[in-house]
């Protein structure tokens, strides 16, 4: 793609097999990009070893092929990019933008909670370590302020991070990255212009920004899809037990996905070669008629 085309991107969590929400985001993704003429890439967010599922990659890449899913270039795979990670922290290391915090997670939650019931990250560590103690994780320095951004779906979104989170965590006590970092760090190396993801992340976008902005890195244009919900009104997880689209017909699960973000498919569109199917997705797509909601229910996959 050329300068000024979108670069979007599908970043998985390989925690088990593909679900609905999961399709619904791969599908927003791909056709906000490709129907604008644009690239569309692949991460494999396994940065949080301890939650991947051994298998779970590589049943996600069988199952977006089976759909005929097309990325450009290689996967990425967050595992294999702890030097990028390093060095963005490093960066702000020694901007002075991080400190070191001794606080166990039982510590932060009881004073949290007993200064004002939050669990905003109450400051501990903020301005040294309490005496004898070692720095367990790493965190970023958040100045006060509220951070604001036009999300593409869900409209106008601002967050106080200092307030409502505090002062986070870049490098966790396990010596592994957050998520927070490597996502920024990832989507800024890889030119994505658009992040187009389900709504369950937006809590996280402020405090993404505020990593490019110390960063340096350009803020993408975001677009926070509606999630999937059952009939209960949950997200589609594991732990609700969403039903898995590894052994679906894709045509039917595409289609769906098509629905569920009001592309309005024609009847039969289910019916049609898969070939047939992207075509009309991508000579179609309109990212005006996604619903403005968080949640929708998809009765048929919860
Ligand atoms: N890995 C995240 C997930 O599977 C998505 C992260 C993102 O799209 O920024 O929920």
């Amino acid at each position: 793609a050329g300068a000024g085309l979108p670069v979007g991107r599908f970043a998985p969590s390989p925690t088990g097999p593909l679900h609905f929400g999961s399709i619904v985001a791969a599908v927003g993704s791909c056709l906000a990009a490709r129907a604008a003429g644009g690239r569309w890439l692949l991460r494999i967010e396994d940065v949080d070893a301890p939650r991947s599922v051994p298998g779970a990659a590589d049943g996600i890449l069988r199952t977006l092929a089976r759909f005929g899913f097309e990325w450009d270039g290689p996967v990425v795979w967050q595992s294999a990019r702890t030097s990028a990670y390093e060095a963005a922290f490093e960066r702000l290391r020694a901007a002075g933008r991080v400190f070191g915090c001794a606080c166990t997670r039982k510590e932060m939650a009881d004073s949290a909670l007993a200064r004002d019931g939050t669990r905003r990250y109450p400051g501990t560590c903020r301005d040294g370590l309490p005496a004898g103690r070692e720095a367990r994780a790493w965190r970023l320095r958040v100045a006060p302020g509220v951070v604001s951004f036009e999300d593409t779906v869900q409209g106008a979104v601002e967050e106080d991070v200092a307030a409502d989170v505090g002062d986070f965590v870049l490098l966790r006590a396990d010596g592994l990255f957050a998520y927070q970092l490597a996502v920024v760090v990832d989507d800024a190396e890889a030119g994505v212009t658009d992040v187009v993801r389900g709504a369950d992340l937006l809590d996280s976008t402020p405090r993404q920004i505020l990593l490019q902005r110390a960063l340096g890195y350009p803020t993408p244009r975001y677009a926070h899809l509606p999630v999937a919900g059952n009939a209960a009104g949950e997200k589609l997880s594991k732990q609700t037990l969403a039903r898995a689209v590894e052994d679906a017909r894709p045509q039917q699960v595409l289609a769906d996905a098509l629905d569920f973000l009001g592309q309005a498919p024609p009847d039969g569109l289910a019916d049609a070669s898969l070939d047939a199917l992207w075509a009309w997705a991508r000579a179609n797509w309109s990212m005006d008629r996604v619903p403005r909601q968080r949640l929708v229910p998809a009765p048929r996959y919860g």
